[in-house]
């Protein structure tokens, strides 16, 4: 079907038009691409036959010049690449511009800055709570309600959906064990995440305020966090993550706009503690956003994480990564933290899914703890968007391949 006929109600359709980046066809060259159903707009070709003044930004090997451009061009080009693909009177010069997306390669489409990774779903914390310190008090740490809990993570290792993951080797220790021992993880798990891109940097010294959030960034995807809960729990204490995660993290091929994604804005959950200024978003816009995850292990589906359910939003964390006066810089890239909701399958790690391998999970392709060599892992999600269309956030997927 031509692009153009993008069938109405189409997840992918002119309301969504993600960004990514692509092998532009019959050349080495990569370019910036727009979905539209299942078909990519070479954008800078387009810019360029249309005698556009975004060329500059779309004609570009990736996404960096457009993040960078900040929201009045981000909404000036969302705006110009919506009538291209809308209008009938570009149809004959844009529509020969468009590819099959099942005949290009898709690559992460900006450089990733620096990457932090949250831990901002309250039924997450407290199901790791549980199963990591099953002795303690309270299933969350004194700090969780006052503070949106985080580490900077490994930005080198970001990959994009479709790459393999290679099994990490690492020291672990289970507490009845008389010493570590060096091996292959036996227990690698994901964590379904969303990911929040910053395009536009901030000056060190400077925080940005909770209302700032729309102006640094420019969209969010998916993200999977693999995790050797092995090494993890060997490691953690007292600094956090280290190497159990920072072996590969994988990103969507697709950015999908804050602008496509207005019908989706929530209120997050009520607060049950009273905020510092500088996180207290009662007064503030919605900052939770209604997306519906899915988690399939080998194409089964084994859990639907809602991410209405986070209590600390995309725009506390900026503020709070920002508030000692860190500076953020283009293609920045922070993970929301595991998605979890209250029901049992609505969890986004098998950590919790399994209980910790205590409850194996039956999948057609076997009963699954942790992850297997040759499972392939895919986090898909979609958002209500206007008029009872959805949003298409895409997937991000990836393949356990054996230890080296
Ligand atoms: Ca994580």
């Amino acid at each position: 079907m031509p692009p153009f006929d993008v069938p109405e109600g189409d997840p992918f359709g002119p309301h969504n038009l993600p960004y990514g980046v692509f092998t532009i066809p019959g050349t080495e060259r990569r370019g910036v691409g727009v979905r539209l159903g299942d078909h990519v707009l070479d954008a800078g070709a387009a810019a360029h036959a249309l005698g556009s003044p975004y060329a500059s930004l779309l004609a570009q090997p990736d996404l960096g010049p457009l993040l960078a451009a900040g929201r009045t061009a981000w909404s000036d080009v969302r705006r110009a690449l919506t009538a291209w693909v809308t209008v009938p009177s570009h149809r004959e010069t844009v529509e020969p511009l468009f590819h099959p997306l099942s005949s290009v390669t898709l690559h992460l489409p900006f450089e990733v800055a620096d990457y932090v990774d949250f831990y901002a779903s309250e039924h997450h914390a407290r199901n790791a709570g549980r199963i990591f310190r099953p002795d303690a008090a309270d299933s969350l740490t004194p700090n969780w309600k006052h503070l949106p809990i985080g580490y900077h993570g490994r930005s080198g290792t970001v990959v994009v959906s479709g790459t393999d993951v290679v099994r990490p080797s690492g020291q672990r220790k289970a507490p009845a064990d008389p010493a570590p021992v060096f091996g292959p993880s036996v227990r690698l798990d994901i964590e379904a995440e969303v990911g929040f891109v910053v395009g536009v940097g901030s000056e060190p010294g400077r925080p940005v305020p909770l209302g700032g959030f729309r102006d640094h960034v420019f969209g969010l995807c998916l993200l999977n966090d693999w995790s050797a809960r092995d090494i993890q729990a060997w490691e953690y204490v007292p600094l956090g993550p280290f190497l159990g995660k920072s072996f590969a993290t994988s990103l969507s091929a697709w950015i999908t706009p804050l602008d496509a994604l207005e019908e989706a804005r929530v209120a997050p959950p009520e607060r049950t503690h009273e905020l510092l200024p500088y996180l207290d978003d009662t007064e503030e816009e919605p900052g939770g956003y209604d997306l519906r995850l899915s988690v399939a292990v080998n194409g089964h589906v084994v859990s639907e994480p809602p991410f209405s359910t986070m209590y600390w939003t995309a725009a506390q964390q900026l503020a709070h990564m920002t508030v000692n006066g860190a500076r953020l810089r283009t293609g920045d890239l922070y993970g929301s933290g595991t998605v979890s909701g209250p029901a049992e399958r609505e969890r986004g790690s098998l950590l919790e899914l399994t209980w910790n391998g205590r409850d194996p999970l039956e999948l057609p392709t076997g009963k699954r703890t942790f992850l297997q060599d040759g499972d392939v892992v895919t986090l898909s999600a979609w958002a209500p968007g206007p008029d009872g269309m959805r949003v298409g956030l895409g997937e991000v997927t990836g393949r356990v391949v054996p230890a080296t």
